[in-house]
């Protein structure tokens, strides 16, 4: 055995790398960790809404392609812990019916080769690891479990409190969302999180986000088994003689080439540019790229429909921290509609800063400034259907190109149409029924103008399934075509659901880290906890 080979490499630090690293690194055996990005600094900018909402300060400064092959500037972040230091940390569980085939409007979500009771025990570890505050009982569409939260879900302000209670009142089910910061409202002194107005979109200068990095990848260097390169960007995976081994990862750091070698490799990337890598990774054995004797890797490219709608009230919004309520009604359709439209809950309060960036139209009588105070930030998530031609490809530059067509749309008009009539409901006790102003659709745009949604919640560009023809990944989301592959970030999903991904991945990585486990011989952990918080 050389310096250079491992028992297990795992490349990239995001939900799915740095959990599963987490989950490896008690086992003793060496473990490598390749990383493309650094740290993100800590530093004021980490909250400075003009450099990262409007600049783009922390985005990769990379360009792809898109379909009309013009340039991209992709909403996307390269550090350790990858995009979950960005993330809005909304960890919730897919819903039970998301893991069996579902008819759409716009047509059929596929079935996943596991059912929602295989991956329950995950979800139910990755919630205690990332410190998921929330409230079983109150989403009409949460699916089934014994175990609660980890932490009492995180309070609404009282302008979002209000709205809670106003959309009770007319029959719907609002409830808290699901969230990882480490908060503790009890001790408010002693809470690690100080509950701020910059959280979704920014870097947590204060480590008290649940991320991947502070939770996982931190607490797995601490281990003298496993070793993080950073900066260490994997450029392609060789194969040997069979062709069904990965037996070469090559790197590229400080401007040269090296070569480290594992009897085990997890790719992780990320949706998109793992699929790149696989794809950047053809040879004689994989003329199509590496894994993908099936022609899908890259292909079923899938990132949700999302939307903002900015509801304007005669009323303030002093909110400061607002992603704490949610609405799940409209997930599986409604009488008038009986197809999934999808989810409603909120973004980080918005701020004149962030809307002069893209901003729509301005509310009569209203300035940016005053919009800002006074708009409840919704954001609506619709599930897009895998589509073979919404694809990763590479370009003869060698950049990734991305292709998208946007599909299953009449459900997301649909939801964005249901919140119009919920808020109409809403009767302040000030203003009645004039006190909300209208909805505004709003892309939110970053110095390059591209919508925040864009790649943000990447998916599905190297499905698991049963059949090597259909898919690139078994149901251990190792690949079909060689022995020691495995891919665990969010690549793997054959559908997208509606709700955010993350918690996901997490749990897959998890699941998947059980198998690998047991693959070297290695104990399982039944238990994974989090460090504690302090409270
Ligand atoms: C602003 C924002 C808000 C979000 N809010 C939420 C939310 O509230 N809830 C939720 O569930 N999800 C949210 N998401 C999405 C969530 O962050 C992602 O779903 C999740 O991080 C994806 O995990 P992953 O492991 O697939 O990839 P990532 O977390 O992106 O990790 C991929 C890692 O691989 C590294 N990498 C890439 N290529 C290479 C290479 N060639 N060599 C070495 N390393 C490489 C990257 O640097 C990165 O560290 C949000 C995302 C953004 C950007
Ligand atoms: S202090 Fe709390 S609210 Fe502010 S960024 Fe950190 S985790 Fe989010």
């Amino acid at each position: 055995m050389t310096d250079t080979h491992y028992d297990v490499i795992i490349i990239g630090t995001g939900a799915g790398g740095g959990t599963l690293a987490y989950h490896l690194a008690p086992s003793g055996k060496r473990i490598l960790i390749l990383e493309r990005g650094d740290y993100v600094p800590r530093e004021k900018a980490n909250w400075d809404s003009q450099l990262v909402n409007v600049e783009g300060h922390y985005n990769t400064k990379e360009t792809w392609i898109d379909k009309d092959g013009k340039d991209l500037h992709p909403h996307t972040n390269y550090y350790v812990g990858g995009n979950t230091k960005f993330y809005g940390a909304a960890l919730f569980r897919l819903r039970k019916e998301d893991f069996s085939e579902l008819r759409h409007h716009g047509g059929i979500s596929p079935a996943w080769p596991i059912t929602y009771d295989d991956l329950e025990r995950y979800y139910t570890q990755a919630e205690n690891l990332y410190q998921v505050h929330g409230n079983r009982g109150e989403d009409p569409t949460e699916p089934p479990t014994r175990t609660p939260y980890p932490y009492p879900a995180v309070s609404h302000e009282a302008r979002i409190q209000q709205l809670s209670d106003d959309f009770a009142r007319s029959g719907l089910n609002p409830f808290h969302v699901p969230i990882g910061v480490m908060l503790n409202e009890k001790d408010r002194h002693r809470s690690r999180c100080i509950r701020c107005n910059t959280c979704d979109g920014f870097p947590c200068l204060v480590y008290a986000k649940s991320d991947a990095q502070v939770l996982c990848v931190d607490e797995a260097v601490k281990h003298p088994n496993v070793v993080l390169l950073t900066n260490a960007l994997v450029k392609r995976l060789e194969t040997g003689f069979s062709g069904r081994e990965v037996k070469n990862v090559v790197v590229e750091r400080d401007g040269s080439l090296e070569t480290y070698s594992a009897d085990i490799v997890v790719v992780s990337c990320g949706a998109i540019n793992s699929a790149a890598l696989l794809l950047r990774s053809a040879s004689e054995k994989h003329p199509r790229g590496l894994a993908n004797s099936s022609d899908v890797v890259g292909r079923h490219y899938m990132g949700h429909t999302n939307s903002i709608m900015m509801a304007i009230s005669k009323c303030p919004n002093p909110t400061v921290f607002q992603k704490t309520l949610a609405v799940n009604d409209f997930y599986f359709g409604a009488k008038d509609f009986p197809h999934p439209m999808g989810h409603i809950s909120f973004v980080g309060k918005l701020d004149a800063v962030t809307l002069k960036a893209g901003a729509p139209a301005i509310a009569p009588n209203f300035t940016l400034e005053l919009m800002a105070n006074h708009s409840l930030d919704f954001w609506l998530t619709s599930e897009d259907l895998p589509d073979p031609e919404n694809r990763v490809t590479i370009g003869r530059d060698g950049k990734i190109v991305l292709a998208y067509t946007p599909n299953n749309l009449v459900a997301h008009s649909r939801l964005q149409a249901k919140l119009k009539e919920a808020m109409k409901q809403t009767n302040c006790s000030i203003h009645g029924h004039e006190c909300h102003q209208g909805l505004f659709g709003r892309n939110l745009y970053v110095g390059q103008r591209i919508p925040l949604a864009g790649v943000a919640h990447q998916n599905g560009t190297i499905r698991f399934g049963h059949d090597p023809k259909t898919s690139a990944l078994d149901v251990n989301c190792k690949a079909h075509d060689l022995d020691n592959l495995y891919v665990v970030d969010g690549s793997f999903f054959p559908s997208s659901a509606a709700v955010n991904p993350a918690l996901t991945i997490m749990a897959n990585a998890l699941r998947v880290g059980d198998h690998l486990l047991g693959r070297l011989g290695a104990e399982r952990s039944e238990n994974v906890q989090g460090f504690a918080m302090v409270d």
